[in-house]
């Protein structure tokens, strides 16, 4: 397969990757268990040659919670994870989970949840998962599969304008025959974006996979690199001549994260700690060399989150619907505290040793950070694939048929590994 070449080619010729995979779909078929959606062994051998390989960087970018990822892919320590969705993110190396919505108040999952239950008591089969910061409603299940898919158009209207009337910072999610809400800016795409900003000097190669619409974030925050010079239209004539695919990307900055609800009775203090603490990217991320030097420490650079390094909050915290709402208030407040109590200095010092730069003028330029230079990425080396049927909607720039080609990928690339 000529694709299939180019990519395993491109690759081997690259000095930093980045490989950003979707788990569920992308990497195992979509099953009805969802615990029996577990990894093949030739998939865990891949992985663990390409997680070996100092010049990889490796992230499994998936809805599932931590505790999922953790057992069954944890023992390759060399892989990084977000989970749910990019609320939580362990770095290569770490055993540490960060969790960037420690700052946020979850005070919406309460009405999410009324409009959850109604619909699951009115439509047999359904269920409502649980995750500590978004909630989803599954209708693969359902009785009458009919009735669960008009029940799903209807559910998401109804948590549109609840979600409307609120004024709350969520975003629903239209997932396979799942609806999802989770905090607004927390998605593939920007911890996509959080990655590409930590590794931006380094970076020369980018394999993307996903099957679904959670992915296509990631894809469009891809496809939103653009050549220098692009970004503005100003240099269409001054490089007409010269090969676009050739040209260095930018790309716009993260999102500032630590946004709360906004519903009358949300709790002032969500909205002095939303004031007062967004989360601090770093812009000196250390290279890709220093980052895997000290990758057997207790974390190598990463995503920065003023006082939300996480550490027993977001570790084998339980994932119940009684402890991921009755605990966010104390979360937040908690969060809150931390970085306005004289422990912040503490704190600070821990983010540090960790690895966790803080920058605080970062805070007063949140909403007009210059865009970041990836000087060593060619739009060429930009792989997005979509694991699908044709016909698909995507932005993508390759379609596969099922996670076995995705699989065939990482083989290829880990097969001549080591050159
Ligand atoms: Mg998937």
């Amino acid at each position: 397969m000529d694709k299939l070449d180019t990519l395993v080619r491109t690759y081997h010729d690259a000095s930093t990757r980045l490989l950003l995979l979707d788990y569920d779909g992308t990497l195992t078929p979509i099953v009805k268990d969802p615990e029996a959606a577990l990894p093949s062994k030739e998939l865990l051998n891949a992985l663990h040659i390409l997680t070996e390989d100092r010049r990889n960087v490796v992230f499994i970018i998936s809805g599932r919670d931590e505790n999922f990822l953790s057992k069954h892919l944890g023992h390759l320590r060399g892989i990084g994870f977000s989970a749910e969705h990019g609320c939580f993110v362990k770095q290569p190396g770490s055993d540490q989970w960060a969790n960037l919505t420690k700052d946020m108040d979850l005070g919406w999952m309460r009405k999410v949840v009324e409009i959850f239950e109604y619909y699951t008591e009115h439509t047999p089969g359904t269920s409502i998962e649980h995750k500590k910061s978004s909630i989803t409603w599954h209708y693969r299940n359902a009785a009458d599969p009919d009735l669960g898919s008009t029940q799903a158009d209807q559910c998401k209207v109804s948590l549109e304008n609840m979600i409307k009337e609120h004024n709350l910072a969520v975003d629903v999610l239209v997932g396979k025959k799942n609806l999802e809400v989770r905090p607004f800016a927390i998605n593939k795409g920007e911890i996509v974006k959080r990655i590409l900003h930590q590794h931006a000097e380094d970076v020369d190669f980018v394999f993307s996979a996903g099957d679904d619409k959670t992915d296509e974030d990631m894809f469009r925050a891809l496809a939103s690199l653009e050549p220098v010079g692009e970004q503005n239209g100003e240099a269409s004539t001054s490089t007409l001549t010269e090969d676009i695919d050739s040209l260095p990307l930018v790309m716009s900055p993260p999102a500032p994260l630590g946004l709360g609800w906004t519903a009358e009775g949300a709790p002032t203090s969500t909205q002095s700690s939303i004031h007062q603490s967004p989360p601090a990217i770093s812009t000196t991320s250390p290279p890709l060399a220093h980052s895997k030097a000290s990758s057997s420490e207790a974390s190598s650079s990463s995503i920065s989150l003023q006082s939300s390094v996480s550490t027993q909050d977001s570790i084998g915290a339980s994932t119940s619907a009684d402890n991921a709402t009755t605990t966010t208030s104390s979360a937040t407040s908690a969060a809150s505290s931390a970085f306005e109590s004289p422990s912040h200095a503490h704190d600070q010092q821990q983010q540090q040793q960790l690895g966790l730069a803080v920058d605080v003028d970062e805070q007063a330029n949140a909403g007009s950070r210059p865009p970041v230079q990836l000087p060593k990425l060619r739009k060429k080396n930009v792989f997005t694939t979509l694991v699908g049927p044709s016909g698909t909607e995507t932005l993508a720039t390759w379609r596969v048929d099922g996670p076995e080609m995705v699989i065939g990928c990482l083989v290829g690339m880990a097969s001549r590994g080591g050159d």
